[in-house]
C-alpha cells in the first residue's frame, strides 16, 4: 500500500501489550503507540483535523499562516502538516519546555517565539500571546492566518472521536473495559471517551492526572483545585477547556512523578519502549485502575510521545537529581558512556 503523503500517514497506530503492567495487575493493559505518528506524538491527529477544518471553512488558503500556543507537540504536528500542505507556522512556546522539542520545531521551519511560563490568568500566558498574535496576522496576511486554539477548538476532540476512539474499538474487537489517560487540552480523553461510550456505555473512562493539575479534583469534587508539581510536559490543566466540557469521566487518579518515572524507566529497560513523561503518568494510571478493577479486565491507555524528546530531562541523571527524583542504576551507566 502506498501512503500518498505525510498527513495520510497520521493515525492507525499499533496497540501494544504492556507486559509488566499487565502482569502486575492481572489485567490486559494496552498502550496506543501514538509516538509512531510522523511527528512522534498523539498531537498529530489534532493538528491535522484543525488544519483541515480551517481549510474547509475557507479561513486558510495556500501560503497562509497557522499560529499556535503549544507545549511543543501540537506545534510539531502543525509544522509538519503545514509543510506538506503549503502553509507557514508561528509557534508560541513556554521557555520551560524541552530543548529537543524546540529544536525540532525550528528544524521543521516553524517561527518560534519563546515566552516565560506564567499561569493562564496572566495576559502574557503563551496561549493568550498566540491568540493575540493570530488576530494581528489575520488582518495583515494576504492568504489568511488562523489561531489553531487547540484548547477550545473542537476540531481537536473530533480527531479522537473520528480516529483514535474507533481505532481502539476495532483493535480490541470491542473487548475493552476501560480507557485512561491524562489531560492537556482534554481532546484525547474526551474524544476517545465519547467514541467508546457511544459504542458501549459500560466502558469506564478514567483520568490520570499529574500533580499540579486541577482536573482530578474537578472530576471527584466538582472543584478545580491543584497542589504540587510535575516535570511532565504537555499535560495538567487548571481550567475546563471547551474540549473537556461535557466529557463523562468515571474516575480519577492523581499520579506523582515518583510513581510515573520508574514506569518509564522499566518500559525502556525491559520492553524496549522509550516514552515521554505523560506516557508514564498514563501507564502508572492504568496500573492503578487495573488494581482498582481487579484481574481480568482490558484497559487501554495512550503512549503519547517518544522519549528522546526529553533526553536532556527525563533521561538525564543530573536533571533528575536536581529535582530529587529517582535515577535508575542503568541510566547512570549509559549516560556515562554517552556524555
Ligand atoms: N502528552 C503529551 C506529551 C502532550 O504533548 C499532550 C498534549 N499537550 C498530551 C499528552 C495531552 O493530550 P490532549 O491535549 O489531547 O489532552
Amino acid at each position: 500500500m502506498i501512503t500518498p503523503d505525510i498527513p495520510a500517514a497520521i493515525g492507525n497506530t499499533p496497540l501494544i501489550k504492556l507486559r509488566r503492567a499487565s502482569e502486575l495487575t492481572g489485567c490486559t493493559i494496552l498502550g496506543k503507540a501514538e509516538f509512531m505518528n510522523p511527528g512522534q506524538s498523539v498531537k498529530d491527529r489534532a493538528a491535522l483535523f484543525i488544519i483541515r477544518d480551517a481549510v474547509k471553512r475557507g479561513a486558510l488558503r495556500p501560503g497562509g499562516v497557522i499560529v499556535e500556543g503549544t507545549a511543543g507537540n501540537t506545534g510539531i504536528g502543525l509544522a509538519l502538516v503545514a509543510n506538506a500542505m503549503g502553509f507557514r507556522t508561528v509557534i508560541v512556546i513556554p521557555e520551560t519546555q524541552s530543548e529537543e522539542k524546540k529544536s525540532m520545531l525550528r528544524l521543521a521551519g516553524a517561527e518560534l517565539i519563546e515566552v516565560p511560563a506564567v499561569p493562564y490568568a496572566n495576559p502574557n500566558n503563551y496561549v493568550k500571546v498566540s491568540g493575540r498574535l493570530a488576530e494581528r496576522l489575520a488582518a495583515t496576511e494576504p492568504n489568511g492566518a488562523i489561531w489553531a486554539n487547540q484548547f477550545d477548538n473542537l476540531a481537536n476532540r473530533q480527531a479522537h472521536i473520528e480516529t483514535t476512539g474507533p481505532e481502539i474499538w476495532e483493535q480490541t474487537s470491542g473487548k475493552i473495559d476501560a480507557f485512561i489517560c491524562a489531560v492537556g487540552t482534554g481532546g484525547t480523553l474526551a474524544g476517545v471517551g465519547a467514541a467508546l461510550k457511544k459504542r458501549n456505555p459500560r466502558i469506564a473512562v478514567a483520568l490520570a492526572d499529574p500533580m499540579g493539575s486541577a482536573i482530578a479534583s474537578w472530576v471527584t469534587t466538582g472543584e478545580l483545585k491543584a497542589a504540587g508539581s510535575s516535570i511532565t510536559e504537555g499535560i495538567g490543566q487548571g481550567r475546563v477547556t471547551k474540549n473537556l466540557e461535557g466529557a463523562v469521566i468515571d474516575a480519577a487518579f492523581q499520579i506523582p512523578d515518583e510513581e510515573a518515572l520508574p514506569v518509564i524507566f522499566d518500559l525502556l529497560e525491559h520492553e524496549g519502549l522509550c516514552l515521554g513523561g505523560s506516557s508514564g503518568i498514563n501507564v502508572a494510571g492504568a496500573i492503578q485502575l487495573g488494581k482498582h478493577l481487579g484481574p481480568g479486565h482490558t484497559i487501554v491507555t495512550v503512549l503519547c510521545d517518544y522519549g528522546t524528546r526529553y533526553q536532556s530531562k527525563l533521561f538525564n541523571p543530573e536533571f533528575l537529581r536536581s529535582r530529587n527524583l529517582p535515577v535508575p542504576a542503568w541510566l547512570e551507566r549509559r549516560s556515562a558512556i554517552d556524555p
